[in-house]
């Protein structure tokens, strides 16, 4: 990633490195030089991301067991969960005329009783491991069975050594199928053994002891190695002291470089842009006044751009509030100042459509604007290239193709990023290479919450447009059950018959495009055979080819197709007022904050607007929670904090495509307390010593660089 860093910007931790890496080597050290690690298991680890030394020290366990408590099997209680040791006396298969499957049991007997295993799955796994004869613990639930007796149904099973200490509390961590829990656990303690003493400890020790955290060495053996008298009930619900000495650590260093950079930020040069005479006329040919939320926003903006550093701006705003008019004042300014402004948006139907509704206006103003997306074809993109190197063209809005091999500005002011969650860190760095620090303005409308906000954004400033258009109605908002299908028909047609438009919209039906083209395009065809055939169906979808999709949209907002049957390719951006209900099919399948989105489809217009969901669900599923969401509130923000909690931060945006370091231990939901307080001291660090200059300091420094990996300098635009 270091390629990406310009001369410009010097390497804010060169020496720090280098001494890091060598007083640090073993921790780096491939997780195979581990007792007990060869090639194979090696191989295995790695599928769950274990690669070195260090990362099997942080392979936390997910759950412990109580096993302090080694029962007799007569003492073992029915209906919850306890350990018990004895002998294996017999271990065979057995057919279940009732049930017609094979089964394997088990019998194992101590000086009081009998106890009955019981496994549906995995028969030849655990017969070959487990003999009669053998001592095992047991670990699991204990049932009573039909016809009376105490059996454990797929119990954790171990064989016992005659000097192993059997009493304690169990970690069980996350493993590869061909691994037991046992042997994961035999590893990791190899690598607590032999490598834990080598952990730096990271936080400060006046903050440490200010907030009562321990040793990180001693807190990475308390999670593997729980002595006898630790609390397994705080242990199990991640609070531990341990936990928070851990996640502590692990936020403390990812507020430090985000501060870091935000300060970093701060001290380079940049362009100075004035908004001038465009800008103005612009106000007076605009058909509508902006909210006030649009010029409260676009006064952060203006002053960002003014000063002679460079901008790192997110702009957030729910769907519709009207994001696309603030970055074209923004683009505006940059012209009135003479340079030149690009425009990214993550699909070639969204950048299209910014350049139909920005051309217009550009005409009246005199702005040349021009569409650089893969559509098109190469000799025109050849001229383009020529227009925009030499000035001619003054806004490019475009998509990928704008980072492209041979695209070169004169003059790059202004790099404007649209649904810049969709983009990777390493595109958004690609664009601001354009130009020489050109003010960056990114735009979402994934309302962020709080916490996430500190996290993925620490080093952005951040404005909010937290009001909508006047005259927006809430969508109403209904949730179906598949067998509701017919009225949910009905509710649509009602709308297609008062002269609205409609979206049926499917997900990503499986993993493949080709599946989600074909349930699309069948249904496609279905409906305008049966429940919708005196309408009009259009179709559009992700294969198609740029102009196929144009040509569609251009029908479906002229009226010429009343429904139109989509995949998400929608999803973003798409504005057609006449569109009043959107009908997602398979809902249950979406995120919330994605479901947000695609409701924020219709509702663009002064009717009443509908969303009905259609979803496969049981009334005690979540997914029929989750739905109700959509219903009760309207407010992204909200919904995006539902979202986060019912499906954790790494599956909402993705923290592969924030350009975060991974969490190990941290969860930004469950944690957040503790990330408001790492924020606030590594905050209050930097104050007192800015460049990490300080003796104390000196350690901070090179476990910084080690934790973000080179990644201070790429985050700092998204
Ligand atoms: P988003 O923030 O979701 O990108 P858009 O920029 O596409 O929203 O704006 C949604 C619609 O609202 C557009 O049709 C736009 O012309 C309109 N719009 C934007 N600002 C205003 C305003 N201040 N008053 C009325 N309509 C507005
Ligand atoms: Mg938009």
């Amino acid at each position: 990633m270091s390629e990406h860093r310009s001369p410009a910007q010097p390497d804010p931790f060169p020496t720090a490195v280098a001494t890091f890496r060598a007083v640090q080597p073993p921790l780096k050290k491939p997780v195979q030089f581990v007792k007990g690690v060869g090639p194979r298991r090696a191989q295995q680890l790695a599928r769950l991301g274990i690669a070195t030394v260090e990362d099997l020290l942080y392979h936390i366990p997910f759950r412990y067991q109580d096993r302090r408590q080694i029962k007799k099997i007569r003492d073992l209680a029915i209906g919850e969960e306890g350990a018990t040791v004895g002998q294996l006396v017999r271990m065979g298969r057995r057919f279940m005329t009732r049930s017609r499957r094979w089964v394997l049991e088990g019998v194992v007997r101590d000086e009081t009783g009998f106890l009955f295993l019981l496994w549906y799955h995995q028969h030849r796994y655990f017969e070959q491991r487990y003999r009669p004869g053998q001592r095992v613990l047991l670990y699991g639930k204990v049932e009573l069975g039909l016809k009376g007796g105490k059996w454990m149904i797929h119990p954790d099973i171990e064989v016992v050594e005659e000097e192993e200490e059997t009493a304690r509390i169990l970690p069980v961590y996350n493993k590869t199928t061909e691994m037991t829990v046992a042997t994961m656990r035999r590893l990791v303690h190899g690598a607590v053994t032999d490598y834990v003493a080598l952990v730096p400890n990271g936080v400060p020790a006046e903050i440490s002891a200010r907030l009562g955290l321990m040793d990180l060495k001693d807190a990475l053996r308390y999670l593997h190695m729980p002595p006898l008298d630790a609390d397994v009930a705080a242990l199990n619900s991640a609070a531990s002291p341990a936990h928070k000495t851990v996640v502590f650590d692990e936020l403390f260093y990812l507020q430090l470089g985000m501060a870091l950079r935000r300060r970093h930020l701060v001290k380079e040069e940049g362009v100075s842009l004035v908004p001038g005479p465009l800008v103005k006329r612009l106000y007076e040919v605009l058909p509508f006044r902006l909210t006030n939320a649009q010029e409260r926003v676009l006064e952060d903006i203006f002053r960002d751009m003014a000063a002679p550093h460079p901008m790192n701006r997110l702009v957030q705003g729910d769907v519709g509030s009207g994001k696309t008019i603030v970055a074209f004042c923004a683009a505006l300014a940059a012209l009135d100042s003479g340079y030149q402004v690009a425009f990214m948006a993550p699909t070639e139907l969204l950048a299209e459509q910014h350049f139909r509704t920005l051309g217009p206006l550009a005409d009246q103003l005199m702005v040349s604007v021009a569409l650089l997306t893969g559509e098109v074809k190469s000799r025109r993109k050849q001229e383009l290239y020529t227009a925009i190197a030499e000035g001619k063209v003054e806004i490019v809005v475009g998509t990928h193709a704008l980072i492209q091999e041979g695209v070169r500005f004169r003059r790059l002011g202004l790099a404007i990023v649209d649904e810049q969650h969709r983009f990777g860190v390493m595109q958004r760095a690609a664009l601001k290479k354009l130009g020489v620090n050109p003010d960056m303005l990114l735009m979402t409308a994934t309302p962020i919450p709080r916490t996430l906000a500190l996290t993925l954004y620490g080093d952005l400033d951040v404005s909010v447009i937290d009001e909508l258009p006047p005259g927006r109605k809430p969508v109403v908002t209904r949730v179906f059950h598949e067998g509701e299908r017919q009225k949910a028909y009905r509710l649509v047609k009602e709308q297609l018959d008062r002269g609205r438009q409609a979206y049926v919209v499917y997900p990503l039906v499986e993993e493949s495009e080709k599946s989600e083209l074909k349930a699309a395009t069948s249904m496609a065809r279905e409906l305008s055979r049966t429940f919708f055939a005196q309408y009009s169906v259009g179709l559009i979808h992700g294969r198609m080819k740029g102009e196929e999709k144009d040509e569609v949209m251009r029908r479906f907002k002229n009226g010429e197709y009343q429904l139109l049957v989509s995949t998400t390719v929608i999803e973003v951006g798409i504005d057609v007022p006449n569109a009043t209900v959107i009908l997602i099919e398979h809902a249950e399948r979406f995120g919330l904050a994605q479901l947000h989105q695609l409701r924020g489809r219709v509702g663009r217009g002064a009717a009443e607007s509908f969303c009905f969901l259609l979803a496969q669900y049981t009334p005690a599923d979540e997914a029929h929670r989750r739905l109700r969401v959509m219903v009760e509130t309207h407010d992204g923000f909200k919904i995006a904090e539902a979202d986060l909690a019912f499906r954790g931060p790494g599956e909402f945006l993705g923290t592969r495509q924030s350009g975060l370091p991974d969490f190990r231990v941290a969860n930004i939901v469950r944690d957040s307390r503790i990330l408001e307080i790492a924020r606030a001291e590594a905050e209050a660090w930097l104050a007192r010593d800015p460049e990490l200059t300080s003796p104390a300091s000196r350690r901070l420094r090179t476990i910084l660089e080690d934790r973000w990996a080179g990644r201070l300098e790429l985050a700092r635009v998204g």
